[in-house]
């Protein structure tokens, strides 16, 4: 049990059970990698459901941003110790380099993840859903936006719910990121018949309706890549 002493019981990783349930700083590179490549492969997508409810430049703002994110996790002299280390990194550079609105609900999303996780260098899915929780609870601060507003929240709440709901019952941590890819999935599906009431696509009012929420769509690939790194993939619906 390498997780620091202390700790609310429920707030402990289960570093008694061996592999897969142990997200360590390899684990976070290997996943925040894949993100990167899904952002680059699907920008054309997210350039496309931004220019039918925003401005276009989703796609562009996320495969910049994850781009500079490998950039600096890859940097053999910054190379992170810790879960926590690499997520704040990630976050810092997110917010420097993404501006718009997505940049500084992600970044700061990851900032408080990093936070919340701390130095450990292996941490539990129990402690990493604290985590998760605490950095969407960020993201609902930073951009006031509740489920059902037709943004990224809509991808990440059942996301994080599910992710948390399935470590607490015992799941390990490649269950809990299936658990979230797939959940994340069926909120960016469920945006498409909402009316947008947070961010640009809010002033179509009723012409936001029918399309897909750009930054919902980016959050559930980073939910997917997650649930690719804990080996546990999900097959996208069709
Ligand atoms: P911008 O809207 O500034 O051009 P992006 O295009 O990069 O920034 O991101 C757009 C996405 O950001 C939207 O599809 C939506 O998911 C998300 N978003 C916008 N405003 C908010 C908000 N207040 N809270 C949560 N997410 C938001
Ligand atoms: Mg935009």
């Amino acid at each position: 049990m390498r997780e620091p002493a202390g700790e609310p019981e429920t707030l402990r990783g289960r570093a008694d059970v061996p592999g897969r349930d142990v997200v360590d700083s390899s684990l976070v590179l290997d996943w925040l990698r894949r993100v990167s490549t899904a952002m680059h492969q699907h920008q054309h997508h997210l350039i496309d459901l931004d220019s039918a409810i925003g401005d276009g430049d989703h796609g562009a703002n996320m495969a910049r941003g994850f781009a500079a994110v490998r950039v600096t996790l890859d940097a053999p002299s910054r190379a992170p110790t810790s879960p926590g280390a690499a997520l704040a990194a990630a976050g810092s550079t997110l917010v420097s380099v993404v501006g718009g609105a997505s940049g500084p609900l992600y970044g700061g999303a990851f900032r408080t993840w990093g936070a919340a996780l701390g130095t450990a260098p292996e941490v539990g899915a129990l402690r990493f859903a604290a985590g998760l929780t605490a950095a969407l609870a960020t993201m609902q601060r930073l951009g006031a936006a509740v489920p059902g507003d037709k943004t990224m929240i809509d991808a990440c709440s059942p996301a994080v719910s599910a992710f948390r709901a399935t470590a607490e019952s015992g799941g390990d941590f490649a269950s809990a990121a299936r658990a979230a890819a797939r959940a994340a999935e069926t909120g960016m599906l469920a945006t498409i018949p909402l009316q947008a009431r947070k961010g640009r696509a809010a002033y179509l009012g009723l012409r936001s309706i029918g399309h897909q929420d750009p930054g919902a769509t980016s959050a559930c690939y980073v939910f997917r890549a997650l649930a690719e790194a804990a080996g546990a993939p999900v097959t996208p619906s069709p």
